[in-house]
């Protein structure tokens, strides 16, 4: 049986004042949960203090991101052992907003997903389309090469270790959520590729929906076989609503 999960990305959002409120808040109601897999996102900057703010809950620090290599020259980036010294658990790779505004190509997040099961982070593995790429209809094509390179080089035994994020990117930010019949169309698909690439391991990846996730949302989609949780945007960055979403997925899966 697969966990849920949520993770909060708080996206460049929050001063170390805000995040340590914040997550204090959400550490606080995750009281009486006692399945799932819960995991905050904050800026590089905050994770100290939101490292602080959870401590004895079963709450979780993650990062947005992160470079392949251990250490060096590479200015502005920060590597996975960098992440561990602060305590982080999990990473987000090939967020829409990297893949769009910096660049990030498939190639480069393959790096990073397989460096990040290397030392023992657990990647997030964002994957979506575009309104256009939806309207033309090849939402399943371009899913696909975005699983298939992001996962290249995995070892079946592996794929387990893998969360995959399906985030379509019309929905991201725009209050406009996909519906659980289209998520769970390209849930199925996503389900379908991993197993057949990857054998039967692929049964046991969670794969999370994201994009306009809210606590009004969140029931109806949780509802759907091949959602196994959800990443959240704007929804985390307020304790009362990233809570209501965490007890309906506590209510609704394993
Ligand atoms: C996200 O940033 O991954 C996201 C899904 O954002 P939002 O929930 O705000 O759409």
């Amino acid at each position: 049986m697969r966990r849920w999960m949520a993770a909060g990305n708080w996206k460049m959002n929050t001063l170390t004042g805000e995040a340590r409120s914040l997550a204090s808040q959400i550490a606080a109601g995750t009281r009486g949960i006692t399945s799932g897999e819960i995991v905050l996102a904050p800026p590089f900057t905050a994770l100290a203090a939101v490292r602080e703010a959870i401590a004895g809950s079963p709450v979780l620090l993650g990062a947005q991101n992160m470079y392949h290599e251990s250490k060096g020259a590479f200015t502005g980036e920060i590597a996975p052992p960098m992440l561990q010294d602060a305590g982080v658990t999990h990473v987000i790779l090939g967020h829409s907003e990297r893949r769009k505004y910096f660049c990030e190509t498939d190639d480069a997040i393959n790096q990073k997903v397989l460096t990040s099961i290397e030392v023992g982070l657990t990647p997030i593995l964002c994957v979506g389309e575009t309104e256009e790429q939806r309207e033309t209809a090849i939402t399943e094509h371009v899913i696909a090469i975005q699983i298939r390179k992001g996962l290249k080089g995995l070892s079946p035994g592996n794929l387990e270790k893998v969360i995959i994020a399906y985030e379509p990117v019309w929905a991201i930010g725009t209050g406009k959520n996909a519906t659980p019949d289209q998520a769970e169309e390209v849930h199925s698909f996503i389900r379908h590729l991993i197993v057949s690439t990857f054998g039967k391991s692929g049964e046991m990846t969670r794969i999370l929906y994201g994009g306009s996730v809210t606590a009004d949302n969140i029931g109806s989609l949780a509802e759907k076989n091949n959602i196994d949780g959800a990443l959240v945007g704007g929804a985390a960055l307020k304790a009362e609503n990233f809570n209501s979403i965490l007890h309906t997925l506590s209510e609704k899966r394993q």
